[in-house]
């Protein structure tokens, strides 16, 4: 190994080979501290020809290469577990902006760029990014891409896939793979820009992204809605669905995830505490307050509602949502799922989830919260031992027997790749495994991410 931290060194730069346990630490434990390891060191590299020769080095002496964002990710993909021995590649340093094409409404970005910068930029650009989550301070673009990040637009803008015309990767043997041309229209062979979306650092390395904006609607409103149970959360959803093209967001928080949230913030409830709160945003070229007013009315939704329009009103609903998260981390070493259920048979998976809980991990707490208009639901657990599965097991068989999925943004990591086949056939896992082995024959890239 001692040879390879020289030539990381001479590639780029001696500041930029972290090998002290204290310098690494923060990249070796993932957000929730469910997820550690060990690197032989934190590598940093400027630009895409630094990953590529990072990438060759690594290959040749089949050291693993994790790739790492903004380590918000929840699932354990950016954290090292071997054997073998591995590195991590901290994309952050590839955080420079090109310059914005209005006309197609593009933006080149650096794999390392923030969600917040990128979303900044788009805004100078007079447009909006069209993606949003929380961890936007730190998310990265590189892992929005590899993760095919959702969060709480995703409902009007589609997921990451769906935000980005292009990018640029480097190949586990340090090839590079562009199209970052903007064509919307490109149909020369397999698009592996599109496979690479998603791989969760699997396949290869995202450097440059090229980030497709939406228009900005200055109009905006939000209503919190509070409901007597989830059913009615859901036949709410239902609801208001087809009577709100202007929809941007539609999120659920469950009593105990409100009750945590305002614990943490500190905060009074804007609504009265009930079983469920829905959350209800939209953005109009019209009158946004109007529309989303009248939709609620029709959808039986205009009792027991607040509703904010200016910008900082919209922020204090928003932020309990968005402290939903934060709150249970602070309690406790989590169990995050994020299942996906179609919304014809949310409610029985809800009506069902108390006991499959409770037989699995007796006395576990249970939060609901997430993009109930997407069928997303964020499911965690306090409680259980972090290496305990039971309960994990029992949501994700749940979601399968639901018609659902077992992760609708946050990724397989290393925490589900033993629940893939609750959702994926045989053969759809061999072809998984046979593009693995063809794209990193040695298996070098987060290996046991995905694929155990
Ligand atoms: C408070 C909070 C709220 C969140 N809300 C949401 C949400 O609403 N929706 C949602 O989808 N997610 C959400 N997440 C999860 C997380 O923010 C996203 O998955 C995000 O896309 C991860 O980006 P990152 O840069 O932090 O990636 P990391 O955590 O660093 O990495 C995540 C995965 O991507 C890979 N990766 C990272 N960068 C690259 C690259 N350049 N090339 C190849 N592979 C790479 C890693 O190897 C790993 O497998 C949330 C997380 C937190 C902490």
């Amino acid at each position: 190994v001692s040879d390879l931290i020289s030539e990381l060194q001479t590639i780029v730069g001696d500041g930029h080979v972290l090998t002290a346990a204290d310098l690494r630490a923060g990249y070796e434990t993932d957000w929730t501290g469910r997820w550690q390891g060990e690197s032989v060191a934190v590598v940093r590299p400027a630009d895409t020809g630094e990953v590529s020769a990072v990438l060759r080095a690594c290959a040749s002496r089949r050291v693993a290469v994790v790739t790492q964002g903004g380590n918000t990710g929840l699932v354990g993909g950016a954290t090292p577990a071997g054997p073998p021995p591995a590195i991590v590649l901290s994309m952050r340093r590839l955080d420079s902006i090109g310059d914005a094409d209005p006309a197609l409404m593009q933006l080149p970005c650096g794999a390392g760029v923030t969600l917040a910068r990128l979303q900044q930029a788009a805004a100078d650009a007079g447009l909006q990014a069209g993606l949003d989550l929380a961890a936007r301070d730190s998310a990265t673009v590189g892992g929005l891409a590899a993760c095919n990040a959702g969060g709480l637009q995703a409902i009007r803008y589609g997921t990451a896939r769906r935000r980005i015309a292009g990018l640029e990767a480097v190949l586990a043997d340090g090839g590079v793979v562009s199209k970052m041309s903007g064509l919307a229209k490109d149909n020369a062979g397999y698009d592996l820009a599109s496979l690479l979306i998603g791989s969760e650092g699997t396949l290869a390395v995202i450097t440059r992204v090229l980030w497709s904006m939406v228009p900005r609607f200055a109009d905006r409103a939000l209503a919190l809605v509070a409901v007597d149970s989830a059913a009615a959360a859901v036949a709410g959803a239902r609801a208001l669905l087809p009577r709100l093209p202007s929809l941007e967001l539609l999120e659920l928080i469950d009593e105990p995830s409100l009750r945590i949230s305002l614990e943490y913030l500190a905060g009074s409830p804007p609504v009265p505490i009930t079983p469920a709160w829905l959350l209800v945003g939209c953005a109009s070229t019209g009158d946004a307050q109007e529309e989303l007013a009248a939709a609620l009315v029709e959808s039986g939704l205009d009792e027991r509602t607040v509703v904010a329009v200016d910008a900082t009103r919209r922020q204090r609903l928003l932020s309990i949502r968005e402290s939903v998260t934060e709150a249970i981390a602070s309690a406790g070493v989590p169990h995050k799922l994020d299942v996906g259920v179609p919304l014809a048979t949310l409610e029985s998976f809800l009506d069902e989830l108390p006991a499959v809980v409770g037989a699995a991990a007796p006395g576990a707490r249970t939060f609901v919260y997430g993009h109930l208009g997407d069928g997303n639901l964020h499911v965690n657990l306090l409680g259980p031992a972090p290496d305990d599965e039971s309960a994990d097991e029992a949501v994700l068989e749940l979601a399968a027997r639901s018609g659902g999925t077992i992760t609708a943004e946050h990724g397989v990591g290393r925490h589900k790749p033993q629940y893939l086949s609750l959702v994926r056939s045989d053969a759809e896992i061999a072809a998984m495994r046979a593009i693995k082995r063809a794209l990193d024959p040695e298996g070098v890239l987060n290996p046991g991410v995905i694929l155990a």
